[in-house]
């Protein structure tokens, strides 16, 4: 089981079983579905839109 920190709202999820869903999860509180395996792509991604 993993902790998890929701880059949509920041929200702490915890006790994730990532192992079974393949990295993805949905968040407790903004209902997201987050791909930790693509965290740092989006991030990158992010950071190029911004404006
Ligand atoms: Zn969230």
């Amino acid at each position: 089981m993993e902790n998890k920190k929701c880059p949509y709202c920041g929200a702490e999820n915890k006790n994730l079983n990532l192992s079974e869903s393949e990295g993805l999860y949905e968040c407790c509180n903004c209902g997201k579905v987050v791909d930790t395996k693509a965290e740092k792509a989006t991030a990158e991604c992010c950071k190029k839109d911004k404006k």
